[in-house]
């Protein structure tokens, strides 16, 4: 029996999505990625004597919107409390959290995983302000500090232990990250720590009632880090046991270069943080009617926008796609506006336009030929002035470098418009008829094959412009008259 049939994994992540406000969380400093370090700080997110937090209203409507997103229940009364620890890029020596009093529990993501589905549990969502960043790989001797980011509004997602893969766990973060860009209240780029995943991994043998000793992993910086983290996790564990060794409880790092993980601290050295009531913060009361005026204002979420446009004729495959980044839906749905054939906006805006943008490393959103552009060019292929493949490969490529022309207008220019005149073309079939007789005859003997030969020499003669299916429609009634 391989090690894989003998033992499972169980697997809670706790996912942190720094909140995209202007400001921070207890004060007016500026929330920015990427300013000179410690240029955005003041006396409140110090922690100086005699400054009092206020709290950050926008962030509790991104939070609140998290919660729903994810199917929460979302907490009427709200305590702050105090997380005491010393660390040195934590100036005041707490961190203001939500301890006894998470703003949304018991909620839910469903992922869709390869041929079957999965309910993961999510056990609670709450607010928290970020700590300060320690970087100690700025200097050979010294760790420095940048404050920027104490007082950022996090929150924190907790989820139950119930993923049992290291796939389980990379879908389940792709769609929080998946959700949180929809909602526009974070950009979910794990590479700049604006979402950061701690995975909590045990093994178990397969079948066993209790969970194993669960370690706790930290430091990925990308979603297939978390996934690579975790796999070198159980194979650890699963490794310690048939030995007849324990798992330590202990929080580990992964090394994304060796793609292991090291033991930071363990359990004897854990921090007991001294939890108590925040005294300078009321409880933040959401009522009922908040709750409802944050839900009607919510954006459309990946999986409803997903079912909608299953709804308009799509597969689910293509609506996956398409649903995938919210910019791409949303030019989807706008080439959508303008034209009728919806299989035609499915093909150019996953083709040529999605293409583009992979090849360029582009988001959507930096895309230049505006989506009325594409209903264009689909209009101009249903009249019949122009086929797909001149469209794709000879057209957009001068919008991709002209991107406010006129499609129709420079297909004139660049002589692209189909030909379908039909004594012109007419001629054309003359001509090749006329080039290869002893082909006509064999044509006439029976070898109908070759009328490909004649559509060839016709397309040549008209430089690929002559209409094929008239083209088609007139060769043979030449040839069989
Ligand atoms: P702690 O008190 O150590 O922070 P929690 O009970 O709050 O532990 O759980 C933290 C995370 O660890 C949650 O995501 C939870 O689902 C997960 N978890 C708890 N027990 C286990 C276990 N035995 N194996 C894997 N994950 C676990
Ligand atoms: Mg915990």
């Amino acid at each position: 029996m391989s090690m894989s049939e003998k033992y499972e994994a169980v697997i809670g992540l706790e996912v942190h999505v720094q909140l995209l406000t202007k400001s921070k969380a207890f004060s007016s400093d500026a929330n920015e990625y990427g300013a000179a370090p410690n240029t955005q700080l003041s006396v409140i997110t110090l922690g100086h004597p005699g400054t009092l937090p206020r709290f950050n209203r926008t962030a509790l409507e991104y939070a609140v919107k998290i919660g729903l997103a994810t199917n929460c229940t979302i907490r009427k009364e709200n305590q702050w409390a105090r997380k005491n620890y010393f660390y040195p890029d934590l100036p005041k020596g707490y961190q203001i959290t939500q301890h006894t009093t998470p703003l949304c529990t018991d909620g839910f993501l469903v992922l869709k995983m390869e041929g079957y589905e999965k309910k993961i549990g999510i056990t609670r969502i709450h607010m928290e302000e970020d700590a300060g960043k320690s970087m100690h790989d700025q200097d050979p001797y010294f760790t420095l500090i940048d404050l920027n980011r104490a007082g950022i509004p996090l929150i924190e997602i907790v989820s139950e232990p119930d993923l049992r893969t290291a796939d389980e766990a990379y879908t389940y973060v792709s769609e929080i990250r998946k959700i949180v860009r929809y909602l526009d209240i974070c950009d979910g780029n794990m590479e700049e720590g604006s979402m950061r995943c701690d995975a909590n991994v045990s093994v178990r043998l397969k079948g066993a009632s209790e969970f194993g000793q669960k370690v706790e992993v930290k430091n990925m910086n990308s979603i297939r880090n978390v996934k690579r983290a975790i796999e070198h996790e159980i194979i650890r564990q699963i490794e310690l046991i048939e030995k007849g060794e324990r798992v330590d409880q202990d929080t580990r790092s992964f090394d994304a270069l060796k793609g292991t993980t090291t033991s930071m601290r363990s359990k004897e050295a854990a921090n007991d943080y001294r939890y108590f009531p925040e005294p300078d913060l009321p409880p933040i009361i959401v009522s009922e009617e908040y709750v409802q005026k944050v839900k009607s204002a919510m954006p459309s979420l990946p999986e409803q926008l997903k079912q909608q446009f299953i709804s308009l004729g799509l597969s689910e495959y293509d609506a996956s796609v398409l649903t995938e980044e919210k910019e791409t839906a949303n030019y989807f749905m706008a080439v959508c506006q303008e034209t009728k054939n919806t299989k035609a906006a499915v093909n150019w805006v996953m083709g040529p336009v999605k293409s583009f943008c992979n090849e360029l490393a582009i988001s959507i959103s930096d895309f230049s030929i505006p989506a009325k552009t594409i209903s264009d060019l689909i209009a101009m292929i249903d009249e019949g002035g122009m086929n797909f493949s001149i469209a794709s490969q000879k057209l957009f490529p001068e919008l991709l470098k002209n991107p406010s022309a006129n499609p129709k207008q420079l297909a004139g220019e660049m002589n692209l418009i189909q030909q379908s005149d039909e004594g012109l073309i007419l001629k054309y079939i003359d001509e090749a008829l006329a080039k290869f007789p002893e082909k006509v005859a064999e044509f006439k003997g029976g070898k109908t094959g070759i009328a490909s030969l004649f559509m060839g020499e016709v397309m040549k003669l008209s430089k690929g412009k002559a209409d094929p299916k008239l083209t088609n429609k007139l060769l043979l009634e030449k040839l069989n008259s």
